[in-house]
């Protein structure tokens, strides 16, 4: 589990970060906070010739609010600065409780919000050290050709297991994405690929600058239920992250994102036209429940089985509406 060697590069500006990834292509690895990345490299999970440290890049650590414009978080904010911001908790309370559940508190000062959204998908057949990977005949993921959570398939598996991405999604944000073409806007549901391997849509020659989240989803009301082994430090084993506004009683807009079940965080497309206009009961809740474990797809990739995971969704979705309906008083 040593270090394997590498340059590393400090630029302190994006387009020398870009320079920095046009020169060495696949050779380079992106590296900001380092709370995932260097666990991966000491387990052999990547060679990098080149590591491009974005942490010099200080223009990309504010976070900024405005009426118009919204929530904007540069990619290197920590989530310590997530979590504790007053304009992040005040407007978009969903996403500052996400980030304040992510690891520990040290790990929380290093790691990054653009790292967080940018994570490599998790398994127990990968997160592993080069020799377990090697005594089970690797994986589709690395190094092998067969995924032992589907091994009559041709698709990896491994589940994205970052904290903060359902809450975004949730949120309606987007991402602001530098490369060699200058800058593009992505909504953040667009980004992922929900392919274990191939997780997200950012070309190699490319950084995440900047996500963004709009005005109009300030100061709705939203929570985040995370299933976790240790409380104090784990990734999640499965996530609910749920945004709500309700005006006299009857639901106005509702988004509902899912972490660490699938390949990649996703929407429950259904929570929205079933809640809108709607009056909560305990019915509307179970209808809601049965869409998230319709959408939710947790497979034998980590220690907890399936099945508790897939019922920690219907707890935490049944929770998450209960909480918010009641914040709301409507019942
Ligand atoms: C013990 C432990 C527990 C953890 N628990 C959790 C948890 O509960 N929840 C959770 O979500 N995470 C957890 N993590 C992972 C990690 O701490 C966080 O996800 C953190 O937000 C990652 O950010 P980082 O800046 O450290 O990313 P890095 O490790 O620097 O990078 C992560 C990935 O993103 C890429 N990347 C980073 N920044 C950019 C950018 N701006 N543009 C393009 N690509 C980029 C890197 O190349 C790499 O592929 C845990 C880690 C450890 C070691």
């Amino acid at each position: 589990m040593s270090m394997p060697s590498f340059a590393l590069v400090r630029p302190r500006a994006v387009d020398e970060a870009l320079e920095h990834l046009a020169r060495h292509g696949a050779e380079a690895m992106l590296v900001a906070g380092g709370t995932d990345v260097v666990p991966n490299l000491r387990a052999g999970l990547f060679s990098p010739r080149v590591v491009v440290d974005l942490k010099g890049l200080g223009d990309l650590s504010g976070i900024t609010f405005d009426r118009e414009r919204g929530l904007e978080i540069g990619a290197l904010a920590t989530l310590t600065a997530v979590a504790e911001s007053q304009l992040v908790r005040q407007h978009y309370p969903v996403l500052a409780q996400a980030a304040g559940t992510v690891a520990s508190p040290v790990l929380r000062n290093m790691g990054t919000l653009g790292g967080n959204l940018c994570l490599e998908t998790r398994c127990r057949w990968y997160n592993q050290s080069y020799f377990w990977r090697q005594s089970c005949g690797f994986c589709l993921k690395k190094d092998g050709t067969v995924c032992h959570v589907a091994p009559g398939g041709k698709r990896c598996w491994a589940v994205w297991s970052g904290d903060t991405a359902g809450a975004l999604l949730a949120l309606d944000a987007e991402i602001e994405i530098a490369g060699p073409a200058g800058r593009r806007r992505l909504s953040l549901t667009d980004f992922y690929k929900n392919d274990g391997v191939d997780r997200i849509h950012l070309g190699r020659g490319e950084i995440l600058t900047r996500i963004l989240v709009p005005a109009t989803m300030a100061g709705y009301r939203g929570t985040y239920h995370k299933l976790r082994i240790r409380n104090s430090i784990d990734y999640p084993l499965a996530g609910v992250a749920l945004v709500v506004k309700v005006e006299d009683g009857v639901c106005r807009d509702a988004r509902l994102g899912l972490v660490a079940v699938n390949p990649a965080p996703v929407l429950v497309r259904e929570v929205e036209s079933l809640l809108v206009g709607q009056r909560f009961t305990p019915e509307l809740t179970e209808a809601v429940v049965q869409a998230v474990v319709r959408t939710g797809k947790p497979l034998t990739t980590s220690m907890s089985t399936p099945e508790y995971r897939r019922e920690m969704l219907r707890v935490f979705s049944r929770r998450a509406l209960r909480e918010l309906w009641r914040e709301n008083g409507s019942h």
